[in-house]
């Protein structure tokens, strides 16, 4: 089944217009962002004949507004429609009305990659590639090799050698052919990006400036909105790589308020690591662009981009029309809020948590009205960063042997829990 919705992408530089069937990264004309266009007086008319509310609750579900052309080629492990948790209890603390977590923990590979990795996957079907590449700090290696497994391609990932242990060896098990670069992400970054411009290899990048990579994001918006009942949050927070998820969430707002289906959009706040939070850091400084800096070291591996180059001026473009905010979080708070999360059931990496640690912050610095309605995107699942989770916790080395040590443990927890 064809879509006809999609009509193709524009530059959002030189306004040039490429066919839906273009297999391209950057405009050929000026080396700028592609943004994918779709028909939304059609789909306002159309939309409640589409008999969405009756499909599976993932991304796909809104596949009228992702950049596909044939349906049939979907690649997916089901990614999206992720759990979204009322938290009342984080609410009293923040003095606010409402609070939520979507939990994107709970995506097929682990983290937010799967709503991006199965447009790209399900593009180079649709394209004729066989090979699915990227560069990553570990997420989206795993998820790339983990969808180009699905789609019986092969997989090529380029990490840093920083890269958390777990999301290696994650993206081995799916059978990707594995890089490692030595230095941070930017000079892997960096490495990778010559190679893609080079077109030397046949490999489809689902690493780079990807247009269709990025649209899988804006079912942030899509969902979110949905869950609260065609309604946008006062305020939206993502933990900020690049700063595409931010753009393109923001971006799935305003197509459903294009749509009609929603009548106002969120402030968004753009969550960094204290050591490596360049959009914070341009946006508290009223710049226009966001400059490349020195990162220090956090424990937010998964976020620290410390050169997000185009899309980090979009990001920072997004998050000033909106109204919202950058925010930096340090690895102590960012570990204090993490470890809160976990007592709350929720099992995220540490870089995860950022989103959450933000809504402290802004709360600390009262920048939040006792009537607002925050939701914040949890992004990665506890099992990606083995290190910190294993210096925060510790394994009795005592085993209890028979039963009279047995019963003498089980008296001493409930002496604890009853004290407590
Ligand atoms: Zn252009």
């Amino acid at each position: 089944m064809k879509n006809q919705y999609f009509l193709g992408l524009k530059c959002i530089k030189c306004g040039k217009i490429y066919g839906p069937d273009s297999d391209l990264l950057l405009c050929p004309e000026c080396n700028n962002l592609l943004d994918p266009q779709y028909d939304y007086e059609r789909l306002k008319k159309d939309w409640n004949t589409l008999g969405i509310s009756e499909r599976p609750n993932d991304i796909w579900k809104f596949r009228e507004l992702l950049p596909v052309i044939d349906f049939d080629q979907i690649v997916t492990l089901g990614e999206g429609g992720a759990p979204f948790l009322k938290c009342p209890e984080f609410a009293k603390e923040l003095g606010i009305a409402e609070f939520y977590i979507l939990n994107d923990a709970s995506q097929p590979t682990g983290s937010l990659k799967d709503r991006s990795i199965a447009i790209t996957a399900t593009k180079a079907r649709e394209f004729g590639y066989q090979v699915l590449s990227c560069d990553s700090t570990g997420n989206k290696a795993a998820s790339t090799a983990g969808y180009a497994a699905r789609a019986g391609m092969q997989s090529i990932v380029f990490c840093p050698e920083e890269t958390p242990k777990q999301k290696l060896e994650q993206a081995l098990f799916y059978g990707a052919n594995l890089v490692r670069v030595a230095g941070h992400y930017s000079q892997v970054n960096a490495f990778y990006r010559e190679m893609v411009a080079s077109r030397r290899y046949h490999w489809y990048d689902c690493g780079t400036d990807n247009p269709f990579r990025y649209e899988g994001k804006k079912t942030y918006g899509y969902e979110i909105a949905v869950n609260l009942g065609l309604k946008a949050p006062d305020y939206l927070l993502q933990p900020a790589a690049g700063g595409m998820s931010i753009v393109k969430a923001w971006k799935g707002f305003k197509e459903f308020q294009a749509i009609g289906l929603i009548n106002h959009l969120p402030k968004l706040v753009a969550c960094q690591a204290e050591n490596c939070g360049p959009i914070a850091d341009a946006f508290s400084a009223g710049m226009d662009s966001v400059p490349g800096i020195d990162k220090g070291p956090t424990i937010a591996s998964a976020i620290a981009v410390s050169n997000p180059g185009l899309l980090g001026d979009e990001a920072l473009h997004a998050v000033r029309g909106s109204g919202g905010c950058g925010i930096k979080v340090s690895d102590e708070e960012l570990l204090r809020v993490w470890e809160r999360l976990g007592r709350a059931g929720i099992f995220c990496e540490p870089s995860s948590a950022i989103s959450v640690a933000s809504a402290y912050k802004m709360a600390e610095s009262h920048k939040l009205k006792p009537t607002d309605v925050l939701v914040a995107v949890v992004t990665g699942s506890g099992f990606k960063d083995g290190i910190t989770l294993s210096s925060n916790v510790e394994i009795p080395a005592a085993v209890v042997n028979g039963k009279e040590e047995f019963y003498s443990k089980l008296e001493e927890i409930q002496a604890r829990i009853s004290a407590h």
